[in-house]
């Protein structure tokens, strides 16, 4: 089985031949379609973000079960399934609210490497090899736990299945779920990434008045006002906050923020209006600190919030978009750029720290 391995942060990924175990007890194969190219995986490249190596990177996937084992009884051999990068035992509080990105199963992939019964399931000549977000999706094939997977209809093409499981959720998940008044009112995105279009599709959905998208390379603003955006900020030379204050008359009333820098961040709060919110979903490196001034924050009745995995409810919020897609009304097919082999994983993140615009996917 060929997967791209990661040795060393900062090192190209290699291609390998791995041993790929059985699915344990509650575990499926998952014969992988197509894999989203996402900055997640390059924080990982970069050492931003820490992993156990030789690990297999790739989080955000989609394919089809090949075998299950012992005890899956909610998939089949042929089913069609997105990997999701946060588990989730479907008993806990948080999953019984609607928030399953908080369960406590999506701590152990980022503690272990491993998958969440323990160990892991790639080797190569008896040395362990690791799983990121217990998906590892730069691969022909994975073994993956069953909560780490949402069945999907057979109809959907697989690189909308792959980028709906992160980006999209992320973004759209944002606007949905924490701007749940938006329609009419207005709302400023800083990034135009996968996440940030994602956000502009969702913003355009319920009928934001006014949808202003800033970044520094050209040709994702573009792809941003084809989606929606009403106005846009090249970062590069002009204010963010200051031209929003001006668009808005007084601020926006939401601003997400999805890139997860410090500056980023303190810059969209200061756009914002009295009572507006501004929604981080943006990782930053670890250990980074925001600073906010106190008094705008109590004195203008602002918030600010974090979303992880858009807030969203997936089990139940992932079908209802690809539903919203498969009848035409969500352009998720405008958000893929180039598709590349597996084996063409370096090329495909160098694509995307050059302007890559909307998400490269990656196919066996
Ligand atoms: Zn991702
Ligand atoms: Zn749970």
């Amino acid at each position: 089985m060929k997967a791209m391995v990661m040795h060393e942060p900062g090192t190209a990924l290699v291609l390998e031949d791995l041993e790929l175990d059985q699915p344990g007890p509650g575990e499926v194969r998952v014969r992988i379609e197509a894999a989203g190219v996402c900055h997640s995986d390059a924080h990982y490249l970069s050492g931003g973000l820490t992993a156990r190596t030789p690990i297999v990177l790739g989080h955000e996937g989609a394919g089809i079960v090949e075998q299950i084992g012992d005890g899956v009884t909610s998939f089949a051999p042929g089913d069609k399934v997105v990997l999701m990068w946060r588990p989730r035992c479907g008993e806990c509080e948080f999953c019984l609210s609607g928030t399953p990105a908080q369960c406590a199963l999506g701590k152990v992939h980022g503690q272990t490497n491993g998958l969440l019964r323990g160990g892991t399931r790639l080797s190569r000549d008896g040395v362990e090899y690791h799983h990121l977000m217990g998906a590892s999706c730069f691969a022909e094939q994975v073994v993956v736990s069953q909560e780490s997977l949402i069945a999907i209809d057979a109809d959907i093409p697989s690189e909308i299945a792959a980028i709906a499981g992160c980006a999209v959720i992320t973004g759209m998940g944002t606007v949905l779920n924490r701007m749940p008044d938006l329609t009419g009112k207005s709302i400023a995105i800083i990034g135009a990434g996968g996440v940030g279009l994602s956000a502009v599709i969702a913003a355009q959905l319920v009928g934001a008045a006014q949808i202003i998208v800033s970044d520094v390379v050209a040709s994702r603003l573009e792809k941003a006002v084809e989606l929606g955006a009403t106005h846009t900020i090249d970062s590069s030379s002009e204010d963010f906050t200051e031209r929003v204050l001006e668009i808005t008359g007084g601020g926006a009333h939401y601003v997400l923020e999805a890139i997860g820098r410090p500056a980023t961040v303190r810059a969209g709060f200061e756009a914002l209006r009295s009572g507006g919110t501004l929604v981080v979903v943006g990782l930053g490196t670890a250990g980074e600190e925001l600073s906010i001034p106190i008094n705008p924050l109590v004195q203008g009745d602002r918030r600010v919030v974090g979303a992880l995995y858009g807030s969203s409810n997936t089990p139940v919020q992932l079908p209802e978009i690809l539903r919203l897609y498969q009848a035409g009304r969500l352009p998720l097919d405008r958000l893929l750029d180039r598709t590349f082999r597996l084996d063409e994983a370096n090329e495909a993140f160098d694509h995307l720290r050059t302007g890559a615009v909307g998400r490269s996917i990656l196919v066996p």
